[in-house]
């Protein structure tokens, strides 16, 4: 069997398309939905990927701002300046760029952003409201990979979901999201025996832990849904996720590619996010 590969940048485009519309149509009731990111120190990756996040706003027509600071901030100025966001009428989504310097607490970080306006879905406010079951922020990864999952119909109630990694910003609210639709859900991490022996009991198979290769074909079973997480540069410097492609390809019924995957979805569910902050100041 030869995978179908699922293209994140496909599927962004179709929901980017729609966000246009519904930013213009929140824009004629006065609304502009707005985004800020807050970048801490110069790494190059993080800059990257905030630039990235400000160009797709721009895209869609959401009001972005990118906010610099140097590594030399400390934490309480940092937090201050959330909270002058927190207060700022016309700002519905505040990102703070992970990850922080290690003089500042990243947790303190998360916890200072008001829960209203938590697009990365990182608040334990967001985490309790969706682990529960409530309306929250869903944590952008995660959400783009369930939202390419029903872009195809592939069914998730009922299938075996594994997830290969255990981080708060990718594996857990995955196994999250995955238990709420109503998939049966399988953990596994770093300490986990006998990984291949789990991987092969996957219908959907979700790898987050930042190993090139570290999923082949031997470790699936034929037809699984395989999702690639991971994003590593290979020794020749290119972007390679964590499954090793070539030989996946050949066995799995779906495949996301990397880059073109997951990377896409994410920075797409952000906007989703402040959209949906948006809407709250209308009141709907
Ligand atoms: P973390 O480093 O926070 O977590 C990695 C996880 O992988 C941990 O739970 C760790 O286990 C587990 N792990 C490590 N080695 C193994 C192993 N040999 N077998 C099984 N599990 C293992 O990473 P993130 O979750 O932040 O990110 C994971 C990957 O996804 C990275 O490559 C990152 O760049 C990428 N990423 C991509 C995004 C995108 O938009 N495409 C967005 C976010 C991340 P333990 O808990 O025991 O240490």
């Amino acid at each position: 069997m030869t995978a179908e590969l699922i293209s994140g940048k496909e599927v962004a485009q179709a929901k980017r398309d729609q966000m246009k519309q519904e930013t213009q149509e929140l824009k004629n009731k006065g609304v502009t939905p707005g985004l800020v990111v807050l970048l801490v120190g110069e790494n190059p990756a993080s800059l990257s990927y905030v630039k990235g996040k400000v160009k797709a706003c721009e895209e869609v027509g959401i009001y972005s701002e990118l906010k610099r600071y140097p590594d030399t901030i400390t934490e309480a100025e940092l937090l201050k300046e959330i909270e002058r966001y927190n207060r700022a009428n016309n700002i519905d989504g505040i990102l703070v760029q992970l990850p922080l310097p290690a003089h500042i607490s990243e947790h303190k970080v998360i916890e200072t952003i008001t829960p209203e306006k938590d697009v990365d879905g990182f608040h334990p406010i967001n985490v309790g409201r969706m682990v529960t079951g409530q309306e929250a922020f869903l944590s952008c990864t995660p959400y783009g990979v369930v939202e390419m999952i029903k872009y195809k119909n592939i069914p998730i109630a009922g299938s075996h979901v594994v997830i290969v990694g255990r981080s708060n910003i990718v594996g857990k609210p995955a196994a999250l999201l995955f238990l709420r639709e109503n998939a049966t859900v399988t953990v596994c991490h770093s300490k986990t025996p006998n990984l291949s022996e789990i991987t092969k009991q996957a219908d959907i198979l979700v790898v987050a832990v930042g190993r090139a290769n570290l999923i082949s074909a031997e470790d699936i079973k034929d037809g699984a849904v395989v999702i690639d997480v991971g994003m590593n540069r290979n020794e020749a410097g290119k972007l390679v996720g964590d499954v090793a492609f070539d030989s996946v390809k050949e066995k799995a019924s779906y495949l996301t590619p990397v880059p073109g995957g997951v990377g896409p979805m994410t920075i797409t569910m952000l906007l989703a996010n402040t959209i949906q902050s948006a809407k709250k100041r209308l009141g709907n």
